[in-house]
């Protein structure tokens, strides 16, 4: 099964994704993970993507596909994937479609976290991240058990560079700009289903798993 899920920065996508994938037992794609760890190592990616993350804009669009192309290529993602963070815009979108009709795949739904601004902007100014396993907290929605601590590994826990108010209003204008041609993309195609992001996260996580289990071709018959 191949899902995106898709939204405004502090929709959800990433809080969802990580628990979807242990429950449905597929990978998480997340292109935005992916460009951090290459900053983070210092790679040549990481070098050409850094300024635009800092500045809250997109990655060039070639980039960010060569990145998910290779990603493609890693055995794990034969059984499906669930994909956080791509498209970003049409250009994208139809990038994607060409991809996986080379590897004769194809997406089989499109979730929209529909979030209201207030809420993306409280869940990203309090948002904190590992250090280590990229666990998410909220400094009050779901604070970790000691402050600046990862209740999992025991990391340290930062707050994303591009979560500062000023970055928050660049990704939300960017994200804004896009946003309609890609539902429009995805409800041509009959994939798009639209769910409130300001719902509480486990509300959500089971529409989530509603939709996925009239997708899921092993419960065919
Ligand atoms: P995210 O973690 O999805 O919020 O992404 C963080 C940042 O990574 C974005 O603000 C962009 O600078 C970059 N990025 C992530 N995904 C993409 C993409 N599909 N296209 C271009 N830039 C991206």
């Amino acid at each position: 099964m191949r899902i995106i899920l898709f939204g405004p920065p502090g929709a959800g996508k990433g809080t969802q994704a990580k628990v979807l994938s242990e429950r449905v037992r597929l990978p998480h794609i997340s292109t935005g993970d992916l460009l951090r760890e290459n900053v983070k190592g210092n790679t040549s990616l990481g070098r050409q993507a850094k300024d635009f993350m800092d500045k809250g804009l997109l990655v060039l669009d070639t980039l960010v596909a060569n990145m998910l192309e290779e990603r493609f290529t890693r055995p794990d993602v034969k059984a499906g994937f669930i994909l956080d963070g791509y498209p970003r815009n049409i250009a994208q979108a139809k990038t994607l479609d060409d991809m996986l009709l080379k590897l004769g795949m194809d997406i089989d739904f499109v979730v929209y976290l529909d979030t209201a601004d207030a809420i993306i902007v409280q869940r990203l100014s309090g948002r904190q991240v590992c250090s280590s396993c990229g666990a998410l907290y909220h400094i009050t929605n779901m604070p970790p058990k000691a402050a600046r601590v990862c209740d999992t590994c025991s990391a340290k826990l930062y707050q994303r560079s591009d979560d500062k108010e000023e970055t928050v209003k660049k990704r939300l204008e960017v994200y804004k700009k896009e946003v309609t041609p890609l539902i429009n993309y995805y409800q041509a195609q009959k994939k798009l289903y639209r769910l409130a992001g300001d719902e509480k996260p486990e509300i959500v996580l089971e529409k989530i798993i509603k939709i996925s289990d009239t997708h899921n071709d092993s419960l065919k018959v």
